[in-house]
């Protein structure tokens, strides 16, 4: 890839450029990684300027049609909006189901959006970061607002809401169920909870839900003190509560304040560990001189013969020396 060329490329706002730029940061082959490192690193710069937004929620909770109500009005107000779909689940189901274009048949076409599923992935670490260094190229390329989206599975809604500046949290109007099924760190993430399908026979379940919801949250620290969670109504398919949350989303930045260029900083940091911790451990394991001690020494952890710690202290002491 002639890395110039992409970089004034995606300046442009060229889509298949992005496109390719993305299949690059993802490729998990030595010689791309240079490149896709070299690539961001250049594009760093023209990084930073959307507002990043995760939206998370179970399957069937409405996330594809509240997307696209919701990016519909975004780009209703002269923005653009890029999605990036985050489906760990889909690595074991060997497909993604997020890759598919008729989820959102508007959004797919308009050419104020793009969507990109982020391929399966082997492990939550390297689905965060290909998402961590997509949503850069998305904000080089000059989108307004970039969305992260999740199935809720637990942990890559931690991961996700590791990425974005608001964590929007969709739940369906199952109540008292629900609230016992959602994990409670999960709702701690959420900076806006929104209950769907606030409609026709649901309307007065979802109400009666947002108030457990209220409830719920009330009992939780906020992560900020300037913003206790808020809890929203919506029908992404009656298109009501979709204005509504945006401008929840835009208050919440308003609270953020100077305190999202810590947030950011505080997860660009974070990601940094999590690769050096990566690295090392990949080193580690392929370490000649630790290697052919691996299998023993976990055999003797399992066995009881030694303490964990001391066993992790006979591999890093053979990594060292090696
Ligand atoms: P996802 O799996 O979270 O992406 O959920 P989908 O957007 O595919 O929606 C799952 C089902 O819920 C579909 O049959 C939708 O038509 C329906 N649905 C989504 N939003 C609403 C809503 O606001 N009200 C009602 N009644 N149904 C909805």
């Amino acid at each position: 890839m002639d890395i110039e060329a992409t970089v004034a490329a995606i300046g442009a706002g060229d889509r298949r450029a992005l496109g390719r730029a993305i299949t690059l940061v993802e490729s998990v082959r030595a010689d791309h990684r240079a490149q896709a490192t070299e690539l961001l690193q250049r594009l760093l710069p023209d990084t930073g300027q959307a507002r990043r937004i995760g939206i998370s929620g179970a399957p069937g909770v409405g996330k594809s049609t509240f997307i696209e109500a919701f990016g519909r009005h975004l780009i209703e107000q002269g923005l653009t909006v890029a999605v990036l779909a985050v489906d760990p689940s889909s690595a074991r189901a060997g497909g993604s189901i997020l890759g598919d274009k008729t989820r959102m048949p508007f959004l797919a076409r308009h050419r104020s959006a793009f969507i990109r599923p982020t391929p399966a992935g082997t492990t939550l670490g390297g689905v965060a970061r290909r998402t961590a260094d997509a949503l850069l190229l998305t904000e080089a390329a000059g989108f307004d607002v970039v969305i992260v989206e999740t199935v809720g599975v637990g942990q890559s809604e931690i991961a996700v809401a590791d990425l974005v500046d608001t964590f929007v949290l969709l739940l369906s109007p199952g109540g008292g169920d629900d609230l016992q099924g959602i994990k409670r760190g999960i709702m701690e993430l959420a900076d806006i909870v929104v209950v769907n399908k606030a409609d026709g026979a649901l309307a007065d379940a979802a109400g009666h839900a947002a108030a457990d919801y209220r409830a719920a949250l009330a009992l939780m620290r906020p992560k900020i003190p300037e913003w206790p969670a808020e809890v929203l109504l919506a029908s992404a398919l009656n298109d009501t509560g979709i204005a509504e949350t945006w401008d929840a989303i835009q208050r919440h930045r308003d609270a953020l304040g100077n305190r999202l260029a810590d947030l950011r900083a505080g997860q660009a940091t974070r990601r940094m560990w999590a690769e050096v911790h990566d690295s090392l451990v990949d080193a580690l394991r392929q370490d000649t001189q630790v290697k052919p001690l691996l299998a023993k020494v976990e055999r003797a952890v399992g066995a009881g013969e030694i303490t964990p710690s001391a066993a992790a202290a006979k591999l890093v002491g053979a990594f060292r020396r090696g």
